[in-house]
């Protein structure tokens, strides 16, 4: 888009995301930021992509990190077109690929971190992509979860078997999530990655470089899959552990999973608040007014990678408000 027309599209972008009392805020969602698109997860963005949209928003937003739009938000202070983009779970790639993008763009981005993982761990859903992707051709079954055999051929075969086994386990208990994990790693030939996650030195230089770290729990669990006392110890641990690496407490929150009611309740919502968090994210879609409860501010995925596509993106969601629900 030339220079002409983003100047156009800039009085849009000031109408749908206006500033003080009636302002809306968008906050965008990203996990991985891959080098380049892979075949077995083609919702994920490469570089190009986060390249063209962080383009976007450098132009025509103010990128403001989450606690401190969360707090202009909720006094009605937030400036025009502000916005917010987060990171969830602690990928090297975010440190890799994403920061250097971020930087050469002169934005900030907060990052929500599972501690449980870092520094060679690995997430069950990475689990199962990584060991679907080196199993040989031909049939296989995982034992115990009422799955049909697969046959592994090509790469929709593939997407499709990890599909519906991360679909199976996803609301087990951990514990029974890593038996899967283990036996699908064995037919793989155990040989998964153990450098998906950042260490925490990366870690520590993100937070040095001006990127914000934010809580996520250590395991990962579904906060509403676990006893209370679990849920607690699992926020509580988290910000212990980010609070060394990093030498600050974390600011703001995202729940595992994040779908309000379904994932976490209000109990959840305490516990963050008696921990000494100021704000939290959930994965409810739409974007927030003043109005909405800063311990439950929606978010967005953009997948869009051409500045028109990105921007009308923007522009269309900034009508789906999402602050009335109760969980
Ligand atoms: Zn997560």
């Amino acid at each position: 888009m030339n220079l002409l027309g983003r100047q156009l599209l800039r009085p849009a972008v000031a109408a749908a995301y206006r500033h003080g009392d009636r302002a809306r805020l968008p906050v965008l969602m990203y996990h991985r930021v891959l080098e380049r698109a892979d075949p077995l997860q083609p919702g994920l963005i490469h570089a190009a992509q986060a390249d063209a949209q962080f383009k976007v928003l450098s132009d025509l937003f103010t990128v403001l990190p989450l606690h401190e739009a969360a707090d202009l938000l909720k006094q009605g202070r937030l400036p025009p077109r502000a916005i917010s983009l987060t990171f969830d779970d602690g990928y090297r790639d975010n440190h890799d690929v994403a920061m250097p993008l971020l930087k050469r763009h002169g934005i900030t981005a907060t990052f929500y971190i599972a501690t449980g993982f870092i520094d060679g761990g690995r997430m069950f859903h990475d689990s199962v992509i990584e060991g679907v992707r080196r199993l040989p051709s031909g049939q296989f079954a995982l034992q115990g979860l009422g799955l049909p055999a697969f046959t592994i051929s090509d790469d929709p075969s593939r997407r499709a078997a990890i599909g519906d086994i991360v679909k199976a386990i996803k609301y087990l208990e951990p514990a029974q999530r890593q038996t899967v994990c283990d036996e699908l790693a064995r037919a793989a030939g155990n040989n998964l990655p153990r450098d998906l996650m950042m260490t925490s030195d990366e870690l520590a230089a993100m937070a040095r470089s001006g990127m914000c770290i934010g809580g996520h729990t250590v395991q990962h669990p579904i906060l509403q899959s676990v006893d209370e006392a679990v849920a607690r110890d699992e926020i509580v641990a988290n910000r212990a552990a980010l609070t060394t690496i990093v030498g600050h407490p974390p600011r703001t929150f995202a729940y595992p999973n994040g779908k309000p009611r379904k994932d976490y309740s209000t109990s959840h919502v305490r516990m963050l608040r008696e921990a000494g968090y100021e704000a939290a994210v959930s994965t409810a879609v739409g974007v927030s007014d003043r109005h909405a409860d800063v311990f439950q501010l929606p978010r967005f995925v953009i997948t869009e990678s051409t500045y028109s596509t990105i921007l009308f993106r923007l522009l269309r969601m900034s009508s789906v408000l999402t602050n009335d629900y109760t969980c």
